[in-house]
């Protein structure tokens, strides 16, 4: 304090405000720049690599700062809030030239990771969350998430450890959390470290009135709780109308098929992993929505699929109408592309930031609801007709927009040009008297030119002396004595004006300047107008939403040769020639083998074997991926599909990225099985592939057949086990319900052919052995292998015990093994998957197989 004393008048106020945004950059608006100061200087040069400077603040020192000009601020502020931090945006709120003392400044907005509205980072086909969280007091935490950019917001309870909360938020793909200051600092470490989320803190918990609405689902205390937490929150740092959030949805998570976060990951539904781009996801294949609000509920469907029966077929029965109307399809698409997006539109509305432009894309998008209607309501059933009821084509609001924006509006709305004539009476009567006013100076010239006898006298208009006569030095003579008043003298001319001419002028500049003002007035009316439609806006935007997700399912569907799913209610499982969807998209669905699986009460559990690149874990990836595409309401990839309805499927994949960060492989192994150990009920599906294989042989065998029959003797969930140890397979003498299956390879010409196809029985043992020759390990090696695996055939039963060693370099660590050459068929797949495939089976190549 007594050093601030010392500071000047603006610096004391920068500090007292940059004292209630600690944890933001504070841009505090200094004429056309935003400056930074102290610590936020240096920081915010560094992360944006801009200059340092400095400035005599009337301290000791001089203060350190760093600016950037407002007009191009959004830029620098979307780097800041992209990379996680806070942006408060500190504006001069008086015109300097009427201030006295220090201009009064105040924060307006704090831009954060979970509340950026536009920019780069705002991906439109993705939705934006902000969530909070609240830890329920008997265990478990209450989870409310908005997004700001569209007004959706939702609320769950989740039960169990934090991690569960954590896979949520990571999947609804999170920007932000707001928590109590309570809230424990190894989750806030945990969801800053690894899921990159924002952390912020509110104490207000009180409900304002502005809330009850919003609240009115929310039933628990804690839900309660932790939304008006997220509300209070972005009132408070937002500042602003925030009109368009929609009554909070709650859901359980119980109403879902629950996959988490690490085997949505594996299996790649929204993104793949090594590129963590779209491409090559599900999400990828499935995207054929023409507008961005079906793209969002396109992942929210990916990330959802459904467990009620009734609500998959719902949605199953409009694929399959679309389907079967190849015409309406194509016109209701061409229809959608016009469709704008109305849900960010609307909360521009509310926020304030539309423009005119923005009003003629919704009357486009309006303009479009009754022709999709009609052909929706065409396609006559149960479900086009509630879709159909669902689509309000807001009348009243397409009227509006149709009367009063003209056809090209400006982007700006302080210029005019946006209201339609006829629209407004008095407006038209300006406008009449400018264009009057025009015509009469446009006919001027003529008028003059027959009065004067010059022929070469201009009327002209200049920003300075506004109209004027111009005549030639030569002609000046030719002028009437006193009507002309001379304004400015040129070259080789003199320019004049009238009294009338002045007269009109003023008419004109004071009807253009009352037209700009009250086209304003009129806009800003309108845009209050446009807001009252809000909740229609949305409900439409829901409507719209499913129909595009729909078609989008019907057109990959026809495209790909998708097949409707049967439900079926015993448990049975069976798909004949199923492919995995995105494999078979990338491969050509030519060179793509078809397989069958049937999974019943006699085959809970199959255990597959079969040598690397075979196509085993594509196989078990093809299910899981079948599985889902159908709870979602999707036609699958296979000739036909009878599917029971799964409450939850685990995986335990070895991905990619295991190989490269620095987590141990084999105890994110154990914590996946465990996970599915510990959740699977009988209706679940579980994908174990090669478990076991992040240790050694016998600790790894002994783990992996330990957990086969603890899945096979207490949880009966349908399982799919990969294994390159073949001594597993014996298992199916002792577990009834076990069966092995393994993917065929034959050998041609001394190479190994995969043939990818599924047949009954374990595989050849010695297979791994003809991969090991092909790669070009040493004869030695090779011969050594045989011989092992020779002595391993002859053992029967028993303790599995090693073949006596012949000499210490028959068992030099397989790692090593490197150099080799990779064989044809690993060669022509795609590099991504070759260096991992490369790699696994280095690590693969046990000596022992
Ligand atoms: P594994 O798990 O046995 O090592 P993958 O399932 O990773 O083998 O398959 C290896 C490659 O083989 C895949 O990348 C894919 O290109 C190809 N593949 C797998 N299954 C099929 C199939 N059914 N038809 C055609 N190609 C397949």
């Amino acid at each position: 304090m007594v050093r601030m004393a010392a500071y000047t008048p603006m610096i004391q106020q920068y500090l007292q405000v940059k004292a209630e945004y600690q944890d933001a950059f504070l841009f505090f608006r200094l004429g056309d720049f935003y400056e930074m100061f102290f610590e936020d200087a240096i920081k915010a040069s560094q992360e944006l690599e801009i200059t340092l400077t400095s400035r005599d603040g009337g301290g000791e020192e001089r203060i350190p700062m760093c600016g950037v000009p407002y007009h191009s601020a959004t830029a620098y502020i979307e780097q800041l809030v992209g990379k996680g931090y806070k942006v408060a945006i500190c504006e001069q709120m008086e015109d300097p030239k009427l201030a006295k003392g220090v201009i009064k400044r105040e924060v307006i907005q704090l831009i954060t990771p979970g509340t950026m509205m536009e920019g780069k980072s705002l991906s439109e086909k993705e939705n934006h969350y902000i969530a909070s969280i609240a830890a329920i007091p008997n265990g478990g935490f209450a989870l409310a998430y908005i997004d700001l950019s569209t007004g959706e917001s939702r609320a769950t309870v989740l039960d169990g450890p934090f991690e569960e909360t954590f896979n949520e938020l990571n999947s609804i793909g999170a920007k932000e959390a707001v928590v109590d200051p309570d809230f424990p600092e190894d989750f806030c470490k945990l969801m800053k470290n690894s899921g990159n989320i924002t952390i912020s803190y509110e104490t207000d918990t009180t409900e304002k009135e502005d809330f009850t609405k919003l609240l009115a689902g929310a039933g628990t205390e804690n839900l309660r709780l932790s939304v008006t937490r997220l509300l209070n929150y972005l009132y408070r740092t937002q500042k602003r109308s925030l009109d368009h959030l929609q009554p909070v949805e709650v859901y359980e998570v119980r109403q879902y098929l629950k996959i988490d976060y690490y085997s949505k990951r594996n299996l790649e539904l929204t993104e793949t992993i090594r590129a963590q781009g779209k491409k090559g996801s599900l999400l990828w294949l499935l995207d054929e929505t023409m507008t961005a609000m079906g793209a969002r509920l396109l992942k929210q469907w990916i990330d959802r699929p459904l467990l009620k029966r009734e609500k998959i077929e719902a949605r199953l029965a409009m694929v399959e109408t679309f389907l079967n109307h190849y015409f309406e399809r194509q016109d209701i698409r061409e229809r959608l592309k016009e469709v704008y997006d109305l849900e960010r539109l609307a909360g521009r509305v509310a926020f304030g930031n539309v423009n005119a432009r923005d009003l003629i894309q919704l009357k486009c998008s309006l303009q479009q609801v009754p022709g999709i209607r009609a052909l929706i309501e065409s396609l006559g059933n149960a479900e086009s007709e509630k879709l159909a009821s669902l689509l309000d084509p807001c009348e009243e609001l397409t009227d509006l927009l149709e009367r009063a924006i003209a056809d090209n509006p400006p982007v700006s709305v302080k210029e005019g040009g946006m209201i339609r004539d006829g629209y407004d009476e008095e407006l038209d009567r300006y406008r009449d008297a400018s264009k009057n006013g025009k015509q009469w100076i446009a006919s001027l010239e003529q008028e003059e030119r027959e009065r004067t006898g010059i022929k070469s006298l201009k009327v002209g208009y200049n920003r300075v002396f506004g109209y004027y006569i111009e005549v030639t030095k030569a002609n000046l003579h030719l002028l009437e004595e006193g009507r002309y008043e001379r304004k400015q003298t040129l070259a080789n001319a003199e320019r004049f004006i009238t009294p009338e001419l002045k007269e009109k002028e003023a008419l004109i500049l004071q009807a253009e300047e009352r037209i700009i003002d009250l086209e304003y007035e009129l806009f800003t009316e309108i845009r209050g107008h446009v807001k009252e439609f809000i909740p229609r806006l949305q409900s439409l935007a829901k409507a719209v939403s499913m129909i595009d997700v729909l078609q989008s399912f019907a057109t990959v569907s026809e495209n790909r040769h998708y097949t409707k799913p049967v439900f079926r209610e015993d448990g049975v499982l069976k798909i004949t020639d199923g492919r995995h969807p995105v494999v078979e998209k990338v491969l050509d669905s030519q060179s793509y083998v078809p397989n069958d699986c049937l999974m019943d009460g006699r085959r809970e559990i199959l255990l597959i074997t079969g040598p690397n690149m075979s196509g085993k874990s594509t196989y078990m990836r093809q299910i899981a991926l079948t599985v889902i595409l159908a709870q979602m309401g999707c036609f699958v990839p296979a000739d036909e599909a009878e599917l029971p309805i799964f409450d939850q499927i685990f995986t335990r994949i070895g991905a990619a990225d295991d190989l490269i960060s620095g987590q141990s492989t084999f105890m994110v192994e154990m914590l996946e099985a465990k996970n599915a150990i510990a959740h699977a009920t009988k209706n679940s599906l579980i994908l174990f592939d090669e478990i076991g294989r992040g240790t050694s042989t016998y600790d790894g065998m002994a783990l992996a057949q330990a957990m086969i029959e603890y899945i096979h003797d207490k949880i009966g969930a349908k399982t799919l086990f990969s294994t390159h140890y073949h001594e597993l397979t014996a298992l199916s003498e002792e577990l009834d319900k076990l069966q092995n299956i393994h993917v065929s390879a034959m050998e041609q010409n001394g190479r190994v052919v995969f043939l990818h196809k599924i047949k009954e029985g374990p595989a050849d043992k010695s297979y791994g052995i003809h991969v090991a020759q092909l790669a070009g390990l040493p004869d030695g090696v090779i011969k050594r292998a045989e011989k092992i695996l020779h002595e391993f055939e002859n053992h029967d039963g028993g303790e599995k015990q090693l073949p006596a060693r012949e000499t210490a370099a028959a068992h030099e660590a397989p790692a090593q093994l490197s150099f080799f050459e990779e064989p044809e068929e690993i060669r022509h797949k795609e590099p991504v998957l070759k260096e991992r495939k490369v790699i696994q089976q280095i690590k693969e190549l046990d000596l022992l197989e």
